[in-house]
């Protein structure tokens, strides 16, 4: 059984398609990395798989189950981190665990047992008696997490997981992110950080204006699009040229009678990006 699974599926607002006939899966297990310019359709696609919005065509399951038949069913299986902090932050980091606890029916011993190990897991639990304001960025999102983690979901969605934390801030929630991977658990993100992806994700898909116009491993796209690239500076604007390999990107430049401003260098994630949507992330 796929952990997700999109079908043709179509979003529209004001008779305007903000996702138009999307279809890929997620295996379990995976870690999936969803990646697009601003207004591309990735919250909407989140939000139609965590059950927050209907399509409006196409079928979409998660877990095994239909969002639009079943959302009681979808909610038990997946924990949700979204970019706005949805914790509580009037309440102590214990109550707003005790709380979702509470919602979804754990018993008492199990619950605190539960709250002990994923704070623990966190590294929040010196902090269990702390009103929430108080916490900085990176423990409210460790919150979040754990949060997310104590019914024991199946699969784990993170819409924009590390935006607005510091380096280090970031690093460890990676850390948490791929740990929580390798023990098993299935993950789709949204990032605007190309080295996000790079780091964490097994298999990419690439969205622009509701449409999926690329899918695949990093690997596969630098096959796709060239493992060695050409830049070239002319005034302010930068012009970049993939080669197959970076032997070949290296013969170009032997090859030019005039090399000023010419760089060559191996091609990642943000030239495919930007070759592919003509877009700079901001
Ligand atoms: P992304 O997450 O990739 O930045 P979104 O899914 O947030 O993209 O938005 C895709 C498009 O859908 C945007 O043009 C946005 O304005 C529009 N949109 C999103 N939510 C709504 C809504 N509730 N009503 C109308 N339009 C919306």
């Amino acid at each position: 059984m796929t952990a997700v699974t999109l079908n043709h599926v179509q979003k529209v607002y004001n008779k305007v398609p903000v996702v138009d006939d999307l279809s890929f899966e997620i295996q379990p297990g995976e870690m999936f990395g969803l990646l697009g310019p601003n207004g591309a359709g990735k919250s909407t696609t989140i939000r139609m798989l965590i059950t927050l919005t209907k399509p409006t065509e196409g079928e979409v399951r998660v877990a095994g189950h239909d969002v639009t038949r079943n959302p009681a069913e979808v909610k038990q299986n997946i924990g949700v981190v979204l970019q706005q902090t949805s914790v509580d932050g009037d309440l102590t980091v214990w109550e707003n665990l005790e709380f979702h606890g509470r919602m979804h029916h754990i018993p008492p011993r199990e619950r605190q047992h539960r709250i002990d190990r994923w704070l623990d897991y966190v590294e929040l639990s010196d902090r269990r008696k702390d009103i929430v304001k108080t916490l900085s960025g990176g423990m409210k999102r460790r919150l979040q997490i754990a949060r997310a983690l104590l019914h024991e979901p199946q699969i784990l969605f993170l819409d924009e997981p590390t935006v607005g934390l510091d380096p280090q801030n970031r690093r460890r929630l990676w850390e948490i992110i791929r740990d929580l991977n390798r023990q098993g658990m299935t993950m789709l993100l949204t990032t605007h950080y190309m080295e996000e992806v790079e780091f964490l994700c097994d298999r990419i898909g690439i969205m622009d204006a509701g449409k999926l116009i690329e899918l695949g491993t990093l690997d596969q796209f630098k096959q796709k699009y060239g493992e060695g690239l050409a830049i070239k500076q002319t005034g302010d604007r930068m012009e970049s040229h993939f080669f197959p390999t970076l032997a070949e990107a290296n013969q170009y430049l032997d090859s030019l009678p005039d090399k000023t401003g010419v760089m060559i260098r191996e091609s990642n994630l943000e030239d495919i990006f930007v070759e592919l949507t003509g877009h700079q992330l901001d």
